[in-house]
């Protein structure tokens, strides 16, 4: 076994530690770096020579083209197509459910190999549209107010499993080869389901692979990560990606985040809010988004929106409120009307945007706050009970 072959194994184990793939199953090639798909075919053979050049045809089909299919990558040549499609895939995450609300938001239950799911959401706007996309199965997070958080983690995505959620729905929306402009899927929001700090280096793989210029192509300037406030991982995310930063702060004082956005206790709002001014290239054209979701008589008052203008002095920000989205047996109700746009016009006088955000696919449970799974954590005793059960069944059926 060659050197290379143990780096791929390595990235294999690595990047599926809780998705174990079989032995002599296909690999796949979805969210690999150009480096690893060029390893993994050296280490399925192919001369060490062009395995460069032929990773970048592949990446061009891959990323460019949509392709899942080797015998149509006519840039290679027959021979390869053929050993390709034998000891590689090219998948995409099955969409168990498809669901569209009247107002055009349109939500994907995705299944992954192993069985677990996440829900991935296309907003579509006039002439653009951005996927909300998850970065693992279920929290750890516990926000009060959000259905994801009243499921326990899951696991994490991987690189793969992320840049495939961008990949099926532009599937679903017919955009391939990458088109330059009239794009629907022109934006991307890390705010689906999970905190994708907490799963940064698959979020950053995947991130990367999203923007590459000769693949899906889609700029830092369009992409998103919102984060309930993993502050010793913010410097991190601006290096490295670059990407718009959104916090979820939805509280000015640290007595009630502490309650509603419990990672508080950990990085309280006054270390949030200086890893927010340090946060690398803002500037008036390049703002924080702090998002506040609107509860009654909890964070609306008057007085809260006053001191979240306090709080923002010194950072380049906009605000955008975000009217609760209810879900079955949520403890909180939405704001009033009113309340809502008393809070905005105290924060937009004192010089910041702060449009309230229409809630887009309440009907089908897409809305912020709303995703949620049948995924289960299941502890290592109740796999073993399974495994036990299914063998007894399977013993059961045998003829004696
Ligand atoms: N964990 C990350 C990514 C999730 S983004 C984060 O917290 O930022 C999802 C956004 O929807 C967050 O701003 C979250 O606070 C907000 N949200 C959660 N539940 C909500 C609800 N019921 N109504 C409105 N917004 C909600």
């Amino acid at each position: 076994v060659s050197a290379a072959a143990a780096i791929v194994s390595d990235v294999r184990v690595g990047d599926r530690a809780t998705a174990p793939v079989a032995e002599g199953a296909p690999v796949e090639l979805l969210g690999l770096t150009r480096a690893e798909i060029a390893a993994a075919l050296v280490a399925a053979g192919e001369p060490d020579k062009g395995a460069k050049m032929r990773a970048s045809q592949l990446w061009h089909w891959i990323y460019y083209r949509g392709s899942r299919n080797f015998a149509e990558m006519t840039t290679l040549s027959k021979d390869l197509r053929e050993r390709l499609a034998t000891r590689f895939s090219i998948g995409r995450p099955v969409a168990s459910k498809d669901l569209q609300s009247t107002d055009g938001t349109r939500k994907w239950l995705l299944k992954f190999p192993d069985g677990e799911e996440a829900e991935c959401v296309h907003i579509p706007e006039e002439d653009r549209g951005a996927l909300c996309v998850s970065s693992q199965v279920g929290c750890t997070l516990t926000c009060r107010f959000c259905h994801t958080g009243t499921m326990k983690l899951v696991r994490n995505l991987d690189a793969g499993e992320i840049v495939g959620q961008v990949m099926l729905a532009r599937d679903h929306l017919g955009e391939w080869p990458s088109p330059k402009d009239g794009r629907m899927l022109s934006n991307i929001v890390m705010m689906g389901m999970g905190e994708p700090l907490y799963n940064f280096d698959s979020v950053s793989k995947a991130l990367k692979i999203v923007m590459d210029n000769e693949g899906i192509a889609i700029s830092k300037r369009r992409i998103t990560l919102s984060t309930a406030g993993v502050v010793p991982m913010i410097e991190r995310c601006g290096a490295e990606l670059g990407v718009n930063l959104a916090i979820s702060l939805h509280a000015v004082r640290d007595d009630i985040r502490d309650v509603i956005v419990p990672i508080n206790k950990k990085y309280p709002i006054r270390d949030l809010m200086a890893a927010c001014a340090a946060y690398p290239g803002l500037s008036n054209a390049r703002r924080i988004t702090f998002e506040y979701v609107m509860l009654k008589g909890v964070n609306d008052t008057p007085a809260d929106a006053k001191e979240l203008v306090r709080l923002l002095k010194g950072v380049p920000a906009k605000v955008n409120l975000i009217p609760f989205n209810p879900w079955p047996g949520a403890p909180y109700e939405c704001s009033s009307d009113e309340a809502i746009r008393k809070f905005s016009d105290i924060v937009f006088n004192a010089g910041y945007s702060s449009p309230v955000r229409t809630p887009r696919g309440r009907d089908i449970m897409a809305a912020c706050g709303q995703l949620k799974s049948a995924s289960v954590k299941r502890s290592k005793a109740d796999i073993l009970r399974e495994q036990a059960a299914k063998e007894a069944a399977a013993a059961a059926v045998q003829p004696a």
